[in-house]
């Protein structure tokens, strides 16, 4: 019997690389991916191992697809032990906002709301398992405790008092915080509420239910295919300034393993925590429990942010 893990944008960079990681581990993994063909491809070109994964289709911008992933995964009847939050969309040169099928701004719909409708629906799947955890990949950019936090480039994550979810989150609103539309910007707020989601869930299930959540910010993986879509000289120079000037960048194939340490690692079985590994890439490097900001750390904020939330994809 092999534990089983679903991870979310299995089909490309750091998903792709914990997949394998959790396999060489013993893992059974369910890749849940918007694209089957790129996903079955992707699998191959890591020669993952045929018959300790499987491919599963996931829109993370549609809530009906979540929905439906969600029925076709209960339908099998499968205790589950863990669960990754991975995948997400970033598309910096947008003019106007791409909307997602319920008519939400689409990185904010796919990176955040997406996977707050999976995570509640899989609530009950983790609660077969004797040991669940439940794993959402954060940023650094999020976090206004780290320098990687501080850039003001285009602006920093501020979800204000939320005024654009209050107000419906549907054209012509684009922004969390009801402000004109930042691509850049709409990515960062994603992630912080993100962060925001695993410490609300931490505070409203762990002590019932017994699931670890966390949250971890694995290193800056500068060559993924998250940048397709920075300008060419970003993509460029991203990679050499993380390696030699900020010393954050992390490849691929590490920022897996340390995805994988989080699912599966006895150190790491700590609910309500932010896991970092430091800004430098060394041999052996240990994570350590990484403080964050006030923005995501106040109470009040983030239940606040969980009934928009709510409303928006229509639970109770
Ligand atoms: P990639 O672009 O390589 O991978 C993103 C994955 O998400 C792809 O598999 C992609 O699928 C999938 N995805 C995008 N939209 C959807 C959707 N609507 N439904 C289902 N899947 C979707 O990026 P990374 O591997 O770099 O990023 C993975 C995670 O790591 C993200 O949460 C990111 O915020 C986080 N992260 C990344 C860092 C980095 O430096 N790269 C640093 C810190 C955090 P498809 O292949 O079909 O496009």
């Amino acid at each position: 019997h092999h534990p089983l893990c679903i991870v979310t944008g299995a089909s490309s960079g750091v998903g792709l690389h914990s997949t394998k990681a959790l396999i060489d581990k013993g893992w059974h993994v369910i890749m849940a991916c918007r694209d089957l063909e790129k996903a079955a491809a992707a699998a191959q070109s890591l020669n993952l191992q045929r018959d300790m994964f499987d491919v599963m289709h996931l829109d993370l911008g549609s809530l009906d697809s979540v929905r439906a992933f969600h029925a076709a995964y209960r339908a099998q009847n499968r205790a589950l032990d863990a669960l990754v939050c991975n995948a997400a969309t970033y598309l910096p040169q947008l003019k106007v906002p791409l909307r997602s099928p319920d008519g939400y701004e689409i990185s904010v719909a796919t990176n955040y709301l997406g996977h707050f409708l999976l995570a509640n629906l899989m609530l009950e799947d983790l609660q077969k398992s004797p040991a669940p955890r439940l794993v959402t990949l954060g940023t650094v950019t999020a976090n206004s405790e780290e320098f990687g936090g501080k850039v003001p480039i285009p602006a920093p994550a501020d979800l204000g008092d939320f005024q654009g979810m209050k107000a419906g989150f549907k054209d012509p609103i684009a922004m969390i915080d009801g402000k004109p539309f930042k691509p850049g910007k709409a990515y960062k707020d994603s992630k912080l509420c993100c962060m925001m989601m695993s410490r609300e869930l931490h505070a409203r299930f762990h002590d019932r239910t017994g699931i670890v959540f966390s949250t971890l910010y694995p290193g800056c993986v500068a060559d993924t295919p998250l940048f397709r879509n920075a300008p060419r000289l970003f993509q460029n120079i991203f990679p050499w300034f993380q390696k030699k000037i900020t010393k954050g960048y992390v490849s691929q194939p590490l920022s897996g393993e340390r995805v994988a340490q989080v699912v599966t690692d006895p150190d790491f079985a700590r609910s309500g925590v932010h896991w970092s590994w430091g800004n430098r890439q060394e041999q052996g490097r240990k994570a350590f429990s990484q403080s964050l900001s006030s923005k995501a750390t106040d109470t009040t904020r983030s239940e606040t942010l969980w009934n928009l939330s709510a409303a928006l994809v229509r639970i109770d």
